[in-house]
């Protein structure tokens, strides 16, 4: 038997989740598919240990998806974004600014909640959503786009009719190879470490990047651990070294980090196990095809800087809810879909063009940029003007 719903979304992964949320508030009747199950604790295999700063606009989708309040408790602000620039091994101090959430007024800059919290959250709160059905260990295995329908195949068998399928499956998206689009993909030979610490110093809701040779190091304020201040790490590296600090005990791993932290929160103590994500960019040649959406890790990949990975991503299921507002009995019309192209695909590029360029500026080694780097953060910071104009960007006003 075949089953009809109004959109299928392949991946519950925290985009596909918050996607098929805002849907089903909207009023579709939505089909969410995911062959992997949320982990349900951070020392589970496979746990996905990076944390994601939700900014004001991404919170703002959340929220009116029914989801924050579920949130909420894990949640921690983020007031003040300092940037640390040094040099050397052991890394020196150049220059240090904060960039701070009240200078544009209206609360934190964001809110910090654990991924592997966040998607197991977020899938219990799914489960009891009405409109939504969650088929959490059956994957999407095919498609076929017709001009008034998607007919979909499951893992399990299932057979689906559905106006659109919105692939957030991830940066292999299975439904971005189904739907003949190629991504264009940049690497840096770089790879991050995700984990969280605890450290005796408070963090005060500060998130501090600080860069230097390899990319940058970011502590991300999280909530107490076993009664100890705690944040999450992402460590860029190149290749070899990110191999070599896997490979390191626990008390050689808390040396070399509380080292490359330049002590800011005190001794670091590893809290969690550790993963390793290699950095890249990567760009879908189209964001649509016939009855298909991409959203999220399935269109644009980004080198984990300045939180912009899943905040871009949310950007996307908010203009994908604006586009189908316009023809509601249609959500995969062909209109709605050429709306959602146009009104996403600059600022994916431009995003993805400016954090590429800012991480091959925090990764270098050589003298000139490294100069440029520190004036740069000096120039952004110190220009009133410039600096509230790039943190507005930076939560997510359009680029243009
Ligand atoms: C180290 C690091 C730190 C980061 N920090 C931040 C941050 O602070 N802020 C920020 O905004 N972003 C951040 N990002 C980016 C962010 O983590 C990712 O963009 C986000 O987690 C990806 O979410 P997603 O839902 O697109 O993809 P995924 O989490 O990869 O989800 C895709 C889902 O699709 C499923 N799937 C695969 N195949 C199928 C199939 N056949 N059928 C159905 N489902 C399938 C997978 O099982 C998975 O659950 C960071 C990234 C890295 C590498």
């Amino acid at each position: 038997m075949t089953e009809k719903v109004d959109i299928f979304v392949s991946g519950a992964g925290i985009a596909g989740l918050i996607a098929a949320a805002a849907l089903g508030q909207a009023g579709y009747s939505v089909l969410v598919a995911d062959p992997a199950p949320p982990a349900p604790d951070a020392e589970a295999d496979g746990s996905d240990l990076r944390s994601t700063a939700y900014l004001r606009p991404g919170r703002d989708l959340i929220e009116s998806a029914g989801l924050w309040q579920a949130l909420a408790p894990h949640a921690t602000p983020l007031e003040i974004l300092r940037a640390v620039d040094t040099t050397g091994w052991p890394p020196r101090v150049q220059g240090s600014r904060d960039f701070r959430a009240d200078d544009l007024g209206d609360g934190p800059f964001g809110w910090n909640l654990p991924n592997w919290l966040t998607r197991k959250v977020l899938s219990e709160t799914l489960a009891d959503t009405p409109g939504v059905d969650l088929r959490l260990g059956t994957g999407f295995a095919g498609l076929l786009a017709r001009d008034r329908e998607v007919l979909v195949r499951l893992s399990d068998g299932t057979r689906l009719r559905a106006s659109l399928v919105i692939g957030a499956d991830g940066r292999a998206s299975p439904v971005r190879e189904a739907a003949g689009i190629g991504a264009r993909i940049t690497r840096y030979g770089q790879k991050a470490l995700a984990l969280a610490v605890t450290h005796p110093e408070p963090h005060q809701n500060i998130s501090t990047e600080i860069y230097n040779t390899g990319g940058a190091f970011t502590l991300v304020p999280g909530q107490d651990h076993d009664g100890r201040p705690s944040s999450s790490v992402v460590w860029m590296n190149d290749g070899p070294r990110a191999a070599a600090l896997m490979a390191l005990d626990d008390a050689a791993l808390n040396a070399e980090m509380t080292e490359r932290s330049c002590g800011v929160l005190g001794p670091l103590t590893l809290a969690s196990p550790r993963r390793v994500w290699p950095v890249v960019t990567q760009v879908a040649d189209r964001l649509t095809a016939r009855r298909v959406a991409l959203v999220a890790e399935a269109a644009h990949v980004l080198p984990p800087i300045g939180a912009q990975g899943l905040n871009t991503s949310l950007r996307d299921v908010a203009a994908l809810l604006d586009a189908m507002g316009e023809a509601p009995n249609d959500p995969g019309a062909a209109d709605a879909l050429t709306r959602y192209e146009r009104a996403r695909e600059r600022d994916v590029h431009l995003r993805a063009q400016a954090i590429d360029l800012f991480n091959r500026v925090c990764k270098s080694d050589l003298g000139a940029v490294h100069a440029l780097r520190l004036l740069g953060l000096k120039a952004v910071h110190d220009i009133a003007p410039l600096r509230r104009s790039v943190m507005r960007a930076g939560l997510g006003a359009q680029t243009t």
